[in-house]
């Protein structure tokens, strides 16, 4: 057995991503709504190539030397999907090196940003037909734990949990508001459902019910809400030994968020943000705004205490993570102004720079005989 062990890919390199990580940011476009054609809208957003898009307020706008030249018209993101592109082409450029990451004990985290109707949800969750990035990202952890000789070592946990106004629920298990406190993990929601997944075939349906638990606003009560955060939690613990027969636990942690619409949060000084909030607009979303605008400029204290869900990301976004920003828009040029605000956001989200991202490792020091380490493997597979 422990030859097996020995011999197998699981001892890997402990790795890191290089010093200064920027920040990788995505715009997806979605396809014209039937309600947009029917409002006689026509295509605003222009994606040129790969990398650029241009605004265009009118119908014959494609002067981009021109365009190129105004404030607000043209951007330039690692990648863009135009409104044809498939969940799993999203999956794949956005997320696949994450989940490889995590699989090696390091965090990443991947946020939809963008106004309401403009395809969050649709990116995330996606739908029974056609699987967002939640759902291919499990299931291609799932593929690779596979893959790997050392399938046993691996334990996947899931947590989904809702900020909605300042509040923090629990979408697998409703029930009282959950109470974040720190420890030494950094902050953790209290009594959170750890749910142990052993496949990909539950997750879906798992999901989908986490997702019908969100809060829905009084007035629309078929819609959830769209000032609600949706977090998606994927724990991979693995256990490994080094060269050395030490054993390794590393515990990597994916990330996964469906932010509220953006479409009232606007403010990008501490001094509009003030203002907004006693209107109350989403508080967590204009404190992820500032916590962005600090982390672009530098500053030494960036205030992550001040909501709920800068809280809960304090180690997705300053931290050694792996961040991974995806904006949606939609085409129309009704939303021309919240598409423009939407793609400034992300352009500034581009400046980010992370910490080295590191594994977060234990090791536990295990004794030099055989026999005793024969025992401990032994533990070890009885547990998993
Ligand atoms: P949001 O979560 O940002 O409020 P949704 O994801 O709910 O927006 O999208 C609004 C509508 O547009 C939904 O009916 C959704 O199915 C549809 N939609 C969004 N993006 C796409 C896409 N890329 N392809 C097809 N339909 C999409
Ligand atoms: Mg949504």
């Amino acid at each position: 057995e422990l030859e097996k062990m020995e011999s197998s890919e699981c001892t890997e390199k402990n790795g890191t991503m290089g010093n200064d990580s920027r920040i990788l940011v995505f715009v997806r476009l979605r396809p014209m709504a039937k309600k947009e054609k029917e409002a006689g809208s026509r295509c605003c957003v222009k994606i040129v190539n790969k990398r650029d898009v241009y605004l265009t307020e009118f119908a014959n706008e494609n002067d981009y030397l021109r365009l190129k030249r105004l404030r607000g018209r043209h951007f330039t993101f690692d990648a863009l999907f135009p409104d044809s592109t498939s969940q799993h082409e999203v999956y794949t450029t956005t997320t696949a090196e994450l989940v490889e990451a995590v699989l090696q004990g390091r965090n990443g985290s991947v946020f939809c940003y963008g106004a309401t109707g403009a395809g969050k949800t649709y990116t995330m969750l996606g739908t029974v037909d056609n699987p967002g990035v939640m759902v291919l990202a499990i299931k291609d952890l799932f593929t690779k734990i596979r893959q790997r000789s050392c399938d046993g070592n691996h334990v996947v946990h899931l947590s989904y949990l809702e900020v909605y106004n300042e509040t923090v629920r629990d979408l697998l298990s409703p029930g009282r508001p959950l109470v974040l406190r720190e420890d030494k993990q950094g902050i953790v929601a209290a009594g959170l459902t750890q749910y142990r997944a052993y496949s990909t075939d539950e997750v879906m349906a798992l999901l989908q019910r986490g997702n019908q638990n969100r809060t829905t606003e009084p007035t629309r009560v078929n819609e959830t809400s769209s000032r609600s955060h949706a977090i998606l939690q994927v724990m991979v613990e693995y256990r490994v030994k080094d060269a050395s027969m030490n054993v390794i636990n590393r515990v990597g942690k994916l990330s996964l968020i469906d932010l509220a619409g953006s479409e009232r949060a606007l403010a990008t000084d501490q001094r509009t943000l003030r203002s907004l909030e006693g209107a109350n607009i989403n508080r967590s979303l204009l404190a992820l705004s500032s916590c962005i605008n600090a982390l672009v400029e530098g500053k030494k204290h960036i205030p992550y205490r001040n909501s709920k869900l800068t809280q809960l990301l304090k180690d997705s976004l300053g931290g050694a993570c792996n961040t991974v920003m995806i904006a949606n828009i939609s085409p129309s040029n009704l939303s021309f102004g919240e598409t423009q605000n939407t793609l400034h956001w992300a352009d500034r989200a581009k400046e980010i720079r992370t910490k080295a991202c590191e594994a977060n490792e234990e090791v536990h020091e295990v004794p030099e005989s055989g026999t005793d380490q024969a025992k401990l493997l032994l533990e070890l597979q009885k547990e998993n």
